[in-house]
Formats: structure tokens, C-alpha cells, sequence
């Protein structure tokens, strides 16, 4: 993506929104208004006969523009996100690796059910696979909310290692 305005390379965050103008302190930004305000407002020399009903529907095509790149890179952005979120269930569901829940969840943010876990003594301190974990669960009557927390924190835990490794 280059600036809309100088044409330098603009630095992508990935996952985040498409940047259009080069820096952050939106001086492109800032020209780029100026230049389309300027079209409008500049008395335009004799051999561009342009009116200014054009003139206008012109300035409103770039700002329709521009507004329609933003939205298509939101779409797509949307989309991928969508297909991550995708990409981890499968991966939740075909995971049969035993994996050191308990050692992860002291290393998170505390909720309810993860200080519930953590005080739970019978809960298997060794790594466990997914199964073997709800199966425990269920037979120690966690509630239909704390196996889809569960299921949430067994997805964190699958990614945090796939970024480790
Ligand atoms: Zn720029």
C-alpha cells in the first residue's frame, strides 16, 4: 500500500486496519483534504471547463473512494479474523495432545473458573489431553458455562504453544 498522498510505502500492522496515508501524525492525511478542498475551491483555468457540479461530484467520487478501500479492507480483514477463529476450532476439536493446563492457567489473567481449577485439587496437574480434561470436568459437575470457558482457555493454550514452538 502506498500513501494515497506522497506515495511512500505505508507500514502495515498486520490485523489491523489497511493504513492509507504514510505517518501518524496525519500530515498526509491532512494534505490530501486540503488538495481535494483545494479542486473545489480553485478557480479552474479557461481550457478545463469544468463546472462546478463536476467539480463537486468529483471531490465526492475520491471521498467515495477512499471511504470504499477503507470498507473493503475491513471486509477482508473481517474475513480473515473469520477464518482463523475457524483455522483454531478444527484444530481445538482434533487435538488429542496432552498438554500442562494447570501450569499454564497460574500464568493467566484470574477468572472465576480459572481460580476454581487452580484450587481444585483432583484436576490433573500432568499434561492431559483435551478429552481427558472434560471428561473430569463433567464428571465433577462443572457447568455447561465453565466447559465453554474451558474450551475458549484449551484454544488460548493450543495457540500460545504454536507460537512458542
Ligand atoms: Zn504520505
Amino acid at each position: 500500500m502506498q500513501c494515497l498522498y506522497c506515495g511512500k510505502d505505508v507500514p502495515q500492522i498486520p490485523g489491523k486496519r489497511e493504513r492509507l496515508y504514510c505517518d501518524n501524525k496525519n500530515v498526509c492525511k491532512q494534505l490530501a483534504y486540503k488538495k481535494r478542498k483545494a479542486i473545489v475551491n480553485t478557480p479552474l483555468v479557461d481550457d478545463m471547463p469544468v463546472n462546478s457540479v463536476q467539480r463537486n461530484s468529483y471531490t465526492e467520487m475520491l471521498s467515495e473512494l477512499v471511504e470504499l478501500r477503507t470498507k473493503v479492507s475491513d471486509q477482508a480483514q473481517t474475513i480473515a479474523s473469520q477464518k482463523h477463529a475457524l483455522e483454531v476450532d478444527v484444530w481445538y476439536h482434533l487435538d488429542s495432545e496432552a498438554r500442562g493446563l494447570k501450569a499454564w492457567l497460574k500464568k493467566q489473567r484470574k477468572t472465576p473458573l480459572i481460580e476454581k481449577l487452580l484450587a481444585d485439587q483432583f484436576l490433573p496437574a500432568k499434561p492431559t489431553s483435551r478429552a481427558m480434561f472434560e471428561r473430569y470436568l463433567r464428571s465433577k459437575g462443572y457447568t455447561a458455562d465453565d466447559l465453554a470457558e474451558f474450551a475458549h482457555l484449551w484454544k488460548a493454550l493450543i495457540k500460545g504453544e504454536a507460537l512458542q514452538s
